[in-house]
This record gives C-alpha cells, sequence and structure tokens, in this order.
C-alpha cells in the first residue's frame, strides 16, 4: 500500500504544477489509472448553469464522450454520488436500481464501481470515479485513495473555476465573464476599464553578463544616473499626489528617497559592478538580495516592503534600460490592475479618472488600501488568483464593500451595479441633507456620532459629514508610515493638528496598538500566533520608553481646549491597567516638572478582549469611559480570524455572544456612570448600530463615510422601538435570524438603502 500512497503524493504535486485545469484533469485519470490498475477513471464535473454533472475527462472510456455525457442530479450512479454527496463503493453496478447504461462511453457493461464526490467548502463541485468491467468491491485502500484525491482535486478546481476556466472547457467559449472574492481595502462601488500596470522592466530577467575592466566606470555612470532619475520622478509624484493626500502619507515617498539614498544599495551595487557585473546585472542582485531578507520575514507588513523594494529596483532598471513607461491613452474611468499596485504606480493614472484600485497581492493594511482610502474610491486587495493578463482593458466592476470583482460582468451583473451606484449616489445626496441634523431618535434621544480615523485627510471630510468628535484616532498609522519609531516632537506635531482640527470636539487617541496584523517595518515581532502574542498595550508595557514618548507627545499638546481623552487597547487583565496608569501618571508629572501646564487626561480602555468583558467591575473603578472593539472581540469570541478568507463567513458581530457580551458590558459601565462607546465596525453598520443603541451604548464611532448612514438609521425610530427591536433580537440564537430582523426592520422603516452597506 505505501507505493499507493506514495503515487498519490506525487499525483497531488504534479496536480499542482499542471499548467491548466485540462492538464490537471488528464493527470489525474492517466496516473489514478496507472496506479490502481483498473478499468477506467473519469472526472466529471457540475454545470452551474444547469446543474447537470458533464463528464470532463476520462482514460478508459470514449474520449468522443468527453463534453457530452451529462446526468441530472441524482440520475445515475454519478448523479446519486452527488446527490448524496458521499462515497458509493458497490462490486456490482449492474445491478444497482440507479443503474444506468450509456452508449456513448463505448464502455463494457461495467460492474465495480467507486464514486467519490469532489467537494470543497461545502458544495459538491464534480464526481471522481474509477470503474471495474469485472464484478469486484474496491478496497478500503483505494477508497481513502480515491477521497483523498478528490479532496485535493477539490482546490485544484475551485482555483479554476475562479478563473473562468471551467465556464470554458464546459462551454468551449473562450471570454467568459467571472468574479473574485478578495479582501475589501476601501469602501464603494466603481465600475471602469482595466489598466494593467506591469513592472516596466523585469529583473528576474536580467543576465548575467561579466565586463571588462575599461567598461566600470561607464557602468557606475549609467547606474548613478539612473537613480538620479528615479530620485527626481519620486519628487515629481509626490507633488501630483500632494493635493491628494496627507503630508504623513506623502512620507512615503521620503521613503522611497532613503531607500535610494542608502549605502546598501547604492554602494553595494557598485561593489558589484567593480567586482566585474554590469549594472544592470549589479542591481539584480541587490535588490534581490534585499527581497530575500524582507520575504523570509512572516511579517506581512514587512512582506509589503519588499514589494517597495523590488519596485524601486524595477525603476532603476527601467531607466537602465532607457525603457520608458508607454503612458496609456485615459480618457474614461480606470480600474488600476496590478500584481502589486504600489504607490508610485497608483500616481500614474490622472486622479479624476481613477475609479477604483485592484491589487493581486496586499492587504487591507497595504499602504495603497490606505491611499485608496484617503482618495475615497474602492479597492479590493489579495485576488491571488488574479488572472492579470487576461483583465487587460476588461470591463471591471469593483465592489469594495465585499472585497469581490466582476470582470466582463454580464449584462444584468451591470445592471445590477449601475443600479447600485445610482442608488447609492441618491442616497448619498439624501444623506447630505442631514449633516447638519441632530443624530436622534424620533423621541429625541441623542446618540452622538464619531468618527474613526488616523489619517490627516480624514480631518475635513469628519467635520464637512457632522461628526460629533474621534471616537477612535489609530494612532498606528503614523507609526506604519515612517522609517523609525516618530520622537516625541515629531507625533506632537500630528496630534496637535488633529486635536485643533476636531477642536472643541472631543479626540480619543488610542496609544500605539501594534502587533497582531499591525506590525511596524522598523520593529519586526516572528511569532506563531501574532493575534494571540505580543500586542497593543502588551508592547507598550515591555517598552515603556516608547510608551512614555507618546503619551507625553499626546498629552503636551492638550493645551488649548482641553478635547483629549487617552485610550488604551487590548487590555485583558486589571496589572496592564495598573501600570499603564502609572506611567501616564509619570509622563503627566514629567510635563508639570517642565512648565508645561496641562491637564491630567480623561482614561478609557478599549474592551476587545473576553476576559475584559468579565473584569468590567473591577475595572470601572480605575478609569473614566470604555469603547467597545466589536473587531478584536468578535474574532476573539468566536475563534475567527477576522483577515482570514476561509473563515471569512463565520465572522459576524451580530453573533449572539457578541451582543450579549456589548449588553454585559453596557449594564456593568451604566451601574458605575461610567460611558460607553463601541467603535469597532459594528457601530458603522446601520442595523447592528441600531442594536447597539437599544442596548444603550451611549455613542458610536465609525468610518466618516458610514456617518450619515447611521444617523438616517438612528433618526428614523423611537428609542421605545429600538430597544424593543433589541429585546426581541436578544433571545434569539442565531446571527442569521438577528440579521433578517433588523433588516426587515430597516426595510419596513422604507430604509432598504441601508441595507445593502451593512450586508
Ligand atoms: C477593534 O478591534 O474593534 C478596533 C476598533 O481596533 P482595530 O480594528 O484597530 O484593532
Ligand atoms: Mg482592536
Amino acid at each position: 500500500m505505501k507505493n499507493m500512497f506514495d503515487s498519490l503524493r506525487q499525483i497531488v504535486l504534479d496536480v499542482n504544477d499542471a499548467a491548466g485545469l485540462e492538464q490537471a484533469l488528464n493527470i489525474v485519470v492517466h496516473r489514478t489509472r496507472e496506479v490502481l490498475s483498473v478499468d477506467a477513471v473519469s472526472v466529471y464535473f457540475r454545470d452551474d448553469k444547469t446543474d447537470q454533472l458533464v463528464l470532463m475527462a476520462s482514460d478508459g472510456l470514449n474520449k468522443q464522450a468527453i463534453g457530452n455525457i451529462r446526468f441530472d442530479r441524482g440520475q445515475g450512479l454519478v448523479g446519486l454520488v452527488l446527490e448524496r454527496a458521499e462515497p458509493l463503493n458497490i462490486d456490482d453496478a449492474h445491478r444497482h436500481p440507479n443503474y444506468r447504461f450509456v452508449t456513448e462511453t463505448g464502455e463494457a457493461c461495467f460492474h465495480g464501481f467507486l464514486g467519490v464526490p469532489i467537494i470543497q467548502h461545502r458544495q459538491a463541485l464534480g464526481v471522481l470515479v474509477v470503474r471495474q468491467n469485472e464484478k469486484s468491491q474496491f478496497s478500503a485502500e483505494v477508497e481513502t485513495f480515491l477521497v483523498t484525491l478528490a479532496a485535493q482535486l477539490a482546490g485544484a478546481i475551485s482555483y479554476a473555476e475562479k478563473m473562468g476556466e471551467l465556464n470554458r472547457l464546459i462551454e468551449g467559449a473562450e471570454g467568459h465573464s467571472f468574479n473574485l472574492q478578495g479582501l475589501g481595502g476601501s469602501p464603494g462601488v466603481a465600475i471602469g476599464e482595466a489598466l494593467v500596470v506591469f513592472p516596466p522592466a523585469s529583473l528576474e530577467a536580467v543576465p548575467h553578463n561579466a565586463i571588462a575592466d575599461d567598461e566600470i566606470d561607464g557602468q557606475v555612470a549609467a547606474f548613478l544616473a539612473a537613480v538620479n532619475t528615479v530620485e527626481s520622478e519620486y519628487k515629481e509624484l509626490s507633488k501630483r499626489m500632494a493635493g491628494a493626500i496627507s503630508n504623513e502619507e506623502l512620507a512615503l515617498f521620503d521613503v522611497f528617497a532613503l531607500m535610494l539614498k542608502s549605502d546598501t544599495l547604492i554602494d553595494v551595487t557598485i561593489e558589484r559592478i567593480r567586482a566585474g557585473q554590469w549594472a544592470q546585472g549589479a542591481l539584480r542582485e541587490t535588490i534581490a538580495e534585499h527581497v530575500r531578507q524582507f520575504d523570509a520575514m512572516d511579517d506581512a507588513y514587512l512582506r509589503e516592503r519588499a514589494i517597495d523594494i523590488k519596485d524601486l529596483g524595477r525603476r532603476i532598471l527601467m531607466h537602465l534600460q532607457a525603457q520608458q513607461t508607454s503612458s496609456q491613452e485615459i480618457s474614461g474611468p480606470v480600474v488600476l490592475v496590478g500584481e502589486e499596485v504600489t504607490v508610485s504606480q497608483l500616481a500614474e493614472v490622472p486622479l479624476q479618472y481613477l475609479v477604483a484600485i485592484i491589487s493581486s497581492k496586499g492587504s487591507s493594511l497595504s499602504h495603497v488600501a490606505i491611499l485608496s482610502h484617503a482618495l475615497g474610491i474602492p479597492s479590493v486587495m489579495g485576488l491571488d488568483s488574479l488572472p492579470v493578463n487576461r483583465i487587460k482593458g476588461q470591463q471591471i466592476v469593483v465592489d469594495g464593500y465585499s472585497g469581490r470583482i466582476y470582470v466582463k460582468p454580464t449584462a444584468a451583473v451591470l445592471a445590477e451595479f449601475h443600479r447600485l451606484i445610482r442608488e447609492e449616489q441618491a442616497l448619498n445626496t439624501e444623506l447630505k441633507e442631514l449633516i447638519d441634523q441632530p443624530s436622534e431618535t424620533l423621541d429625541g434621544i441623542h446618540i452622538p456620532l464619531l468618527v474613526n480615523t488616523g489619517l490627516l485627510s480624514d480631518i475635513s471630510p469628519s467635520l464637512q459629514s457632522g461628526a460629533e468628535g474621534v471616537g477612535l484616532y489609530r494612532t498606528e498609522i503614523p507609526f506604519l508610515m515612517r522609517d523609525g519609531f516618530p520622537g516625541e516632537d515629531d507625533q506632537a506635531q500630528i496630534y496637535r493638528q488633529v486635536l485643533q482640527g476636531f477642536a472643541p470636539r472631543t479626540v480619543t487617541f488610542r496609544t500605539l496598538d501594534i502587533g497582531g496584523d499591525k506590525a511596524l517595518p522598523y520593529f519586526p515581532v516572528v511569532e506563531d500566533n501574532p493575534f494571540l502574542g505580543w500586542r497593543g498595550i502588551r508592547i507598550m508595557l515591555d517598552h515603556p520608553e516608547i510608551f512614555l514618548t507618546q503619551i507625553r507627545a499626546i498629552l503636551k499638546v492638550n493645551i488649548y481646549q482641553n478635547n483629549l481623552r487617552l485610550m488604551l487597547p487590548m487590555i485583558s487583565d486589571v496589572s496592564e491597567v495598573d501600570e499603564a496608569i502609572g506611567l501616564i501618571k509619570k509622563a503627566h508629572k514629567e510635563l508639570l516638572d517642565e512648565g508645561i501646564d496641562i491637564p491630567y487626561p480623561i482614561i478609557g480602555l478599549m474592551i476587545e478582549v473576553p476576559s475584559a468583558v468579565y473584569q468590567m467591575e473591577a475595572f470601572a473603578m480605575r478609569v473614566d469611559f470604555f469603547s467597545v472593539g466589536s473587531n478584536d472581540l468578535t474574532q476573539y469570541l468566536l475563534a475567527v480570524d477576522r483577515n482570514n478568507k476561509q473563515v471569512a463567513e463565520l465572522y459576524n458581530c451580530l453573533h449572539p455572544s457578541v451582543l450579549l457580551s456589548v449588553q454585559h458590558i453596557v449594564e456593568v459601565a451604566k451601574k458605575h456612570g461610567k460611558p460607553v462607546s463601541v467603535c469597532g465596525e459594528m457601530a458603522g453598520d446601520p442595523a447592528s448600530a441600531l442594536l447597539l443603541v437599544g442596548m444603550g451604548v451611549d455613542s458610536l464611532s465609525m468610518s466618516v463615510g458610514s456617518l450619515l448612514r447611521v444617523k438616517l438609521a438612528i433618526r428614523s425610530f423611537t428609542s421605545a422601538q429600538i430597544e424593543h427591536l433589541c429585546n426581541d433580537v436578544l433571545q434569539m440564537e442565531s446571527a442569521a435570524e438577528i440579521r433578517r430582523k433588523v433588516n426587515g426592520a430597516l426595510e419596513f422603516a422604507g430604509l432598504g438603502g441601508l441595507v445593502r452597506a451593512g450586508k
């Protein structure tokens, strides 16, 4: 048996290496027939449109039958396997009531039959079948072999299906529409033509080329000239972006400029040239060395830096090769598409035409996601199966809410998204009228709506949409955009702009919350379980010098309006609160001793770890307010990684356990007279926001784009109606039931347009 399973491993490896689905299937049928010594091996796929099984590949059956034999669900033995979604192993198929003899296959009347379903994400995609002409029962080992193979095949099929390849094979037609699921980078919906940005030059393709001594100086000069050109290009790009993005985002270009000037890039490359390598080859080796170092890191953020370095290398190479980027004609809405859309590529498209961004690499944390958010356009990231070559010039619908894109959308999809965009525009016009209206229920109960931000460029949109303050200022964003921990004055300068920009409204600064999915390029933390590891307050308490610098920077700018609140993230234990407060007191005293007369801050905690929910009593004695971080609280309560596509369907802030936790938090806080806010995504979804209001949450903090939607929902109900809805929902057992109930209430109140944004 060992041999059989050795072969299985090899088949799986070969299938993964196959150039396409067709080749993969042929490998499966030929090799399986060989290894199992059976009379026929066949693969059937389910055609979505007809719900029929279609014979896709076979070794042992008539080749003409491929693509032509079809079984309805439940029809024949193959259809039965699909219907039952279980293996079927029978020694004499002939005598089975479902047996159906098909002449087109050219098969003899077979007896031994083993069929196993090919299942991915609970859905039966097809059936893998082996047959024996003679009467014989397949052994348990053969069954195990086939079940394992089918499970591996499922991944390959669903990948191919995503690429539209399955449809093409089934229908024999090229160029079908298809859609792909990625990660929402920034919200919104847009339709435009794909502009694929390829790296202008391929470093990997540069050959090794030895040069003569008398060529060295010329090569060094060419290299330095290319570096200088790239440097001035970055300056130019930075100027073009200046109107659109804030200073700290622009600082990214300074990072590029710094990288360009670094000794490790220039000197090392020149050294290689002097050792007899031509400039292009020397550059390739230097960049590859840097990239290897970053790529080897487990940390997602650091891998992003490898992309920047590659981008830098390509740009230098492009000039070394004296190639120019052919500027493509742009005259309508453009969706920028790339494998690794970098900030400099983003700046290649005139901003008035740029409607969305798609990047096959990266996550919602990438710089480009942050920038697209700042530009107010939707983006979808992490589309690892993006067939970049087939997308060029195609029409694409980008849904930044769900992280899905539709390539060559069908007329129906297009019509639906045009309708959604129109509705969204109409809703936005309607919502604008609410800017100056109070956020209160029909019976006049006021629920302050605040914004979550971390970008200076959010200040004016926030004020323009009537935000009553900042409920969560994510201080890590300025840290992410730097090359090292910013100093006290550097930080203070940013914090001052935020405090003054929003004054007299309050601003809640969250102390640095790095770790987990938020890593700093210059502070690598490598862990097996980052979300359960060194995160937020844990890092700050272990590095009081970084914490104190930040606290001093925040406290010292609170000199004019006293509109500052301080908030501690990732609290899971009382001792962390005591220690952090000890450090805040120390920083405050130092500043007073230095003659800076600032008030002692209002201090609050984020409740985002389950242990904190159950220590509310102890916390309420120590701090002034609470804010529920529902993103992390949901992730930790449900044990679902908030960034993992595989389990995304399980991540749901309407899960009864999340709601019951919030209810408990509010109850204890109220008992102690301490206000509670919610600053996770839950506060920005009109449906869950209503429930939070019903539970007695005092204020809601959300991204600026959600503010008026939530205000509309609050203004459409009386507090009694909201409480009633909330009481009903708290009796329910599932998130789906809760979602239905609240969406129903929104629709009944004529707010169907709000349902979509919350999905
Ligand atoms: C949260 O966890 O809900 C939260 C607001 O913090 P972040 O999303 O920054 O982790
Ligand atoms: Mg959090």
